[in-house]
């Protein structure tokens, strides 16, 4: 790839900066997925200028779709002088809410000190902003390039992605032979790529009791004592069970190279507020809790399973009129791009060209777009890449450093080269 390319985005680093904060002040906050149509039309606009076609495509009767909040997905695609293959960028323009503890305006794009700042600024519209520049200073430099370029902003992915990734995965958006190598400028710092993510079982577990007077338990049967027996067991045996499970996933942070599982909530017995201020005088007859077992390659989801419904049974045969019921609310399974598939083959050579050092590779803790495209679009040649520090998403006064942001364009012009080249360039 020529030196050109390169030189054009250093000097597009005031316009790569002003973009960010553009996109930033789009308060693109989900739920309930505020302001997606104009942050979609501002780019669509942008790039249908520099000549790509541009579709916007709605999620229709996705969760949280409807007229007042339409998913509204961008996808723009720029075709080379001939045919070959097709990279996609693609990024999420929803953003968390922006929560407590700003000393600055989170949705005002404030440019300062090296840094754009606001909600979204890492995590990930500085990707998307990245992605962009990079693609356009490549189209600028190498007009006679073979093959197409594609860029999308795509909705929802803070809860799940299915009015995003996984509608336009649905319809063939990221699958070949439109689509061949996939890059999400997800922040995971400039010098790493990201591999792929653990896998994820949610699941609710209920215990059964029977309703009875608070003042006679003997008569009934607590559905939250037998919770609690569920939960010792858990402490007991299961999560001493789960931290002896290593992974040669590269999970970052290390604490998440093994399984783990989150207790989301519990709820047991009836209301708190059956008179008011006054709580129920029964004996509880439901108890439920939701479990977040995030869980490796080295693990199947049966086995997985298998270790709570083990328990569960055995408290079964232990203890006097135990029962319980269980069912799952989501499944991902871990997924794991190999590094000497081409994306993140052509990623390690940009930034070995870049920073002059080899590249880390990790895998997510939690899941993200890519297991849509994997699953949906059975499309596995994906990585994460992009600037940012990944520590900084979802804070308050989140940044992301122009410099960074500047260097990650130019890894990615330069795995773009090699992608659509095949080979890299002298
Ligand atoms: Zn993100």
């Amino acid at each position: 790839m020529n030196e050109k390319t390169f030189d054009t985005i250093d000097s597009r680093a005031d316009e790569l900066a002003a973009l960010t904060a553009d996109l930033i002040r789009f308060p693109t906050i989900n739920p309930p997925g505020e302001a997606y149509t104009p942050c979609a039309e501002y780019i669509g606009e942008r790039l249908r200028k520099r000549g790509f076609t541009v579709e916007y495509v709605r999620g229709v009767g996705t969760p949280g779709d409807n007229d007042r909040y339409p998913r509204t997905n961008v996808i723009a695609r720029f075709d080379g002088r001939t045919p070959g293959k097709t990279v996609h960028f693609n990024s999420h323009i929803d953003v968390v809410e922006a929560g407590e503890g700003w000393t600055l305006d989170p949705f005002g794009g404030v440019i300062k000190d090296g840094r754009v700042y606001g909600r979204g600024a890492c995590d990930m519209k500085g990707g998307l902003a990245a992605s962009i520049i990079a693609a356009e200073a490549y189209i600028d430099m190498n007009p006679d390039f073979a093959g197409a370029i594609e860029i999308s902003g795509s909705v929802d992915e803070e809860s799940g992605g299915f009015g995003g990734v996984a509608y336009l995965a649905e319809k063939g958006y990221f699958s070949p032979p439109r689509v061949h190598h996939v890059i999400i400028p997800e922040p995971l710092n400039k010098d790493r790529i990201c591999l792929g993510h653990r896998g994820v079982w949610w699941a609710e577990i209920e215990t059964k009791g029977q309703i009875a007077h608070g003042s006679m338990p003997f008569l009934g049967d607590s559905a939250v004592r037998h919770m609690g027996a569920v939960l010792g067991a858990f402490e007991d045996e299961l999560f001493p069970a789960l931290d002896r499970k290593q992974t040669r996933m590269p999970v970052v942070p290390e604490g998440a190279r093994r399984s783990t599982m989150n207790i989301n909530s519990i709820h047991g017995g009836q209301t708190d507020d059956y008179f008011p201020g006054l709580p129920s005088p029964n004996v509880p007859d439901s108890c439920k809790i939701v479990i977040d077992r995030r869980f490796l390659l080295e693990e199947s989801l049966e086995e997985v399973k298998t270790e709570v419904t083990s328990i569960l049974d055995r408290l079964k045969w232990e203890r006097p009129r135990f029962d319980y019921r269980m069912r799952d609310l989501m499944i991902v399974h871990p997924g794991m791009t190999e590094e000497d598939a081409p994306v993140p083959r052509a990623i390690a050579s940009g930034i070995r060209r870049v920073f002059g050092r080899d590249p880390q590779y990790v895998i997510s803790p939690g899941t993200y777009d890519q297991k849509h495209i994997a699953r949906i679009g059975k499309l596995h040649d994906c990585v994460a890449y992009g600037p940012g520090i990944l520590d900084l998403a979802h804070r308050p006064d989140e940044w992301v450093g122009i410099d960074d942001m500047v260097e990650s364009a130019k890894v990615m012009a330069y795995g773009l080269d090699i992608l659509l080249h095949g080979e890299p360039r002298a």
